[in-house]
């Protein structure tokens, strides 16, 4: 069909537009309704026509979305937010709407909100342009979360440790509290993949972050810096109670073997604590000192932790071991 009038145009275009395009006024009632052809056909966003935000939405989200309303229509500027919607949010949504989500417990959304200059009213009014950008946000996500674990254990991977610590570090600064590095080494583990294989020796890598990640607190992290090495950062946490963490973790080690294929393996640790303090002002020097602990450990015996203090020498690392490896089946 070939239209005539312009007006008649404008009503396709309007009603074919991918993206929904509502008309809202500064109290968050929605005036009207276009597009939407890229959602779900089950949507009748015209049923909102009259509503307000709160009578959609619950009222935590509605006032989140009005205070866009707001920031827009004082700035007299576009903006462009991204914002989520949770299953519980959703007042009106029938059932099957639901359903028919990409991930119903939590759908995300980018807008982009303009004002109206209405000429023939008062009224502050809002264009809100939002597009469902779920499957975009999830990729995202779990495109974020791989860059950032080490495959093998699960823990953080180098770069996203240091990117954390520096994070911890800054906060530091504004808000100081005592805060702990704690350096791990498995003990003599070129040994271990020596004896029982690398594939085993990976288990054992795998076991050991298992058994640091349970000793720590959500608010603390732990990374995976190389190797067999790992470093724990503990917030809020004095050098002395730091050295009580690290004192557990070393105990759960050697009283939990590794047992792969009716193989017990006993792997030890040796570890290195240190507190950042006013004589630290970088990242490096606070893992440089819980290294320089942990080699100590290592010169002194292995199996055991040192806390960093001024007169630790540095030392030579020797090699001969009494690693405990033994067939249990
Ligand atoms: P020490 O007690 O002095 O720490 O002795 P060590 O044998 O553990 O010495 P070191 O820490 O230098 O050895 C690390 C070894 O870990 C060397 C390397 O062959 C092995 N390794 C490094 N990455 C991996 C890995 O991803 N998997 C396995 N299985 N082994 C690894
Ligand atoms: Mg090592
Ligand atoms: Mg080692």
């Amino acid at each position: 069909m070939i239209y005539k009038e312009r007006e008649d145009w404008l009503n396709v275009i309007l009603n074919s537009l991918p993206d929904h395009v509502f008309i809202l006024d500064q109290q968050g009632r929605y005036i009207e309704s276009f597009g939407g052809t890229n959602h779900s056909k089950s949507f009748n966003a015209a049923s909102y026509t009259n509503l307000y935000l709160d009578d959609v939405l619950s009222s935590s989200k509605a006032s989140e979305l009005l205070s866009y309303i707001d920031d827009v229509i004082a700035s007299n500027e576009p903006k462009v937010i991204k914002y989520s919607i949770a299953l519980q949010d959703h007042l009106l949504m029938p059932i099957e709407e639901l359903e028919s989500l990409e991930n119903p417990e939590e759908s995300w959304f980018e807008a982009i909100i303009k004002p109206v200059n209405n000429a023939t009213s008062n009224s502050n009014l809002v264009i809100w342009s939002v597009r469902d950008i779920t499957k975009t946000h999830l990729l995202e996500v779990r495109l974020k979360q791989l860059s950032e674990t080490d495959e093998l254990t699960g823990v953080l991977n180098r770069r996203a440790f240091q990117i954390n610590l520096d994070k911890a570090l800054s906060k530091h600064s504004t808000q100081p509290k005592t805060l702990s590095c704690i350096m791990i080494d498995i003990d003599h583990f070129k040994e271990i993949n020596d004896q029982v294989g690398h594939f085993s020796g990976d288990q054992v890598i795998n076991h050991v972050a298992k058994i640091c990640q349970k000793a720590i607190r959500g608010s603390d992290f732990i990374g995976r810096l190389g190797g067999e090495e790992f470093a724990v950062i503990l917030s809020n946490t004095s050098a002395i109670q730091a050295y009580d963490v690290a004192e557990r973790i070393r105990q759960a080690i050697e009283n939990a073997p590794c047992c792969i294929d009716g193989i017990e393996i006993n792997a030890t640790v040796s570890i290195g604590v240190a507190e950042y303090d006013k004589q630290i002002s970088t990242t490096k020097e606070l893992m440089i000192r819980a290294d320089k602990a942990m080699y100590y450990s290592k010169h002194a015996g292995r199996n055991q932790v040192t806390l960093h203090h001024d007169g630790i020498p540095d030392v030579k690392i020797q090699h001969s071991s009494n690693l405990k490896i033994q067939r249990v089946s």
